[in-house]
């Protein structure tokens, strides 16, 4: 099947289910302080459940992008390296805003996975919460009778409050969740530990794909539960995962939704994916950063020197980086893939198509500069390496080349061995720790970077409109 009609057949699997299907809320909410990028499907939908604002249809599902690089859930770091967490993703989800509850939640996200979508029910398993004495919360037994409806006991697994109780924040409503994992390991692979189930992590194809989070308490100011008067659901399932599974292979990046982006880096850059690990890590990061960017630029919010514009910056001199380093590419080339991104993904998500030319004229001036950054950089190690009397390059120095100049860590590590020479890493990480001491206390946002697209612009972008039209935001503080 298709990316495309996996993701049509769960919005119209919802909407025979009386959900009003919406369009992805942009990713930086222009009212909610407390977020720099959407990072899950909840988010634009905050409002409703602290029952400040009141949706049209109790029943909403929809496709958001989401963006996981900064606080809370931060997997920038993992990106490349492992086959399922991306910067940028799609969070396919469905809600219930005080509507049905945990019943009809498991029991659809059950018929669609094994019968809409006909995997195999053998590789499923499922967690439900064990409960926590010092919070005095019970085990989630009611979901615990509804999965054994479906699923043999030995396949419904007891998870803690780390993994299966979800709060917004300090305050507001909560509740354990169930999540639902795919074992894709080979038969040989789940020989080796005599089939044993596994859990999340312990197996790059043991991979959670569904969230199932059934809001049924809230959480007051002096930290005790009481319960909601209105249930809620709010689920989110990772759709580059569920590609993955229904696509029989074995990393979202063999899926179609990014092999078109690889076959385009390997035709450019002259290299084959698939043969050489560290190639392959800078083509999976290359691939993933170029649709963050993108789609953040399609969304107004620019690189920049602050705040969520920073962090785009960073992602996209990330990828520069691995390019340069590893694919050899000394000219700007991660712009010349937007166009084959806008085609693939355009349809669903028509800002690409519309902000297409803007996209690829800034991504093309940041690869111009932070190109020229790298290349002064190169000739500042050189010095550095030559006016040194040690082996080992003090950390402080290549921090400032990394600080001052942008130039990477990992770079001047690779130049330095290549020279003969070594990094004192850990005096770097120490450097490296005092700015981000730094930079936390520096706190505050700054959203002076975004950019407010003009009307025709971006006219067949429904995005902002539907965002306005159903979801009334107000500006909410954490205290
Ligand atoms: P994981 O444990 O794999 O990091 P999570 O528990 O942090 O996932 P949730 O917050 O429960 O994820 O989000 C709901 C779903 O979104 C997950 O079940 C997963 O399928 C998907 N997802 C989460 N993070 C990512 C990511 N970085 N890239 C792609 N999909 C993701
Ligand atoms: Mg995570
Ligand atoms: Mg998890
Ligand atoms: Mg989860």
């Amino acid at each position: 099947m298709k990316s495309q009609d996996i993701r049509s057949k769960y919005l119209t699997f919802f909407k025979n289910k009386q959900h009003d299907i919406v369009p992805s809320a942009p990713m930086v909410l222009k009212d909610d302080p407390t977020l720099m990028f959407v990072n899950s499907g909840m988010a634009p939908f905050k409002e409703y459940f602290l029952g400040n604002a009141q949706p049209k249809n109790t029943r909403i599902a929809d496709s958001q992008k989401c963006l996981r690089v900064s606080g809370k859930h931060n997997d920038l770091e993992e990106v490349g390296y492992d086959t399922y967490h991306h910067t940028l993703f799609e969070m396919l989800g469905n809600w219930s805003f005080g509507d049905y509850f945990k019943k009809e939640a498991i029991a659809w996200a059950w018929e669609l996975l094994t019968e809409e979508y006909g995997i195999d029910k053998d590789i499923l398993y499922v967690t439900v919460f064990e409960g926590d004495k010092d919070d005095n919360l019970p085990m989630d037994q009611e979901a615990y009778d509804l999965w054994k409806s479906f699923i043999s006991e030995d396949r419904i697994l007891m998870g803690n409050k780390k993994d299966n109780f979800w709060e917004m924040g300090d305050q507001g409503p909560c509740g354990p969740c169930s999540e639902i994992h795919v074992d894709i390991r080979s038969a040989e692979e789940k020989a080796k530990v005599d089939g044993k189930i596994l859990v999340n992590m312990d197996h790059p194809q043991v991979v959670e794909i569904w969230n199932l989070v059934f809001m049924q308490y809230n959480r007051k100011a002096n930290g005790s539960l009481e319960n909601l008067p209105q249930k809620h659901i709010d689920t989110g399932m990772g759709f580059e995962r569920l590609c993955m599974v229904l696509q029989g292979v074995q990393s979202n990046y063999d899926t179609d939704v990014f092999t078109p982006i690889i076959r385009e880096i390997e035709t450019i850059a002259n290299k084959t994916y698939g043969k050489d690990e560290e190639i392959d890590v800078a083509i999976r990061v290359i691939s993933d950063h170029v649709r963050a960017v993108a789609f953040s630029i399609a969304d107004g919010q620019l690189p920049s020197n602050t705040g969520a514009g920073y962090v785009i910056r960073r992602i996209l001199r990330r990828a520069i980086r691995y390019s340069f380093t590893f694919l050899d590419q000394k000219e700007p080339f991660i712009y010349r893939l937007v166009d084959i991104l806008s085609k693939k993904m355009g349809d669903a998500f028509p800002e690409l198509k519309s902000q297409k030319q803007l996209i690829e004229n800034v991504i093309k001036e940041e690869e111009q500069s932070f190109l020229r950054t790298l290349d002064q950089g190169l000739v500042l190690l050189n010095r550095v390496v030559e006016e040194s009397t040690s082996k080992v390059i003090s950390g402080e120095k290549a921090f400032e080349l990394y600080d001052t100049f942008g130039f990477p860590i990992d770079l001047t590590a690779l130049i330095l061995r290549e020279k003969g020479l070594e990094l004192d890493e850990t005096g770097f990480k120490s450097e490296m720790k005092k700015q981000k001491d730094r930079s936390r206390a520096a706190g505050e946002m700054s959203t002076e970077d975004w950019i407010v697209l003009k009307e025709d612009d971006h006219q067949e972008f429904i995005g902002y409109d539907v965002l306005e039209a159903n979801v009334k935001i107000t500006r909410y503080r954490k205290v």
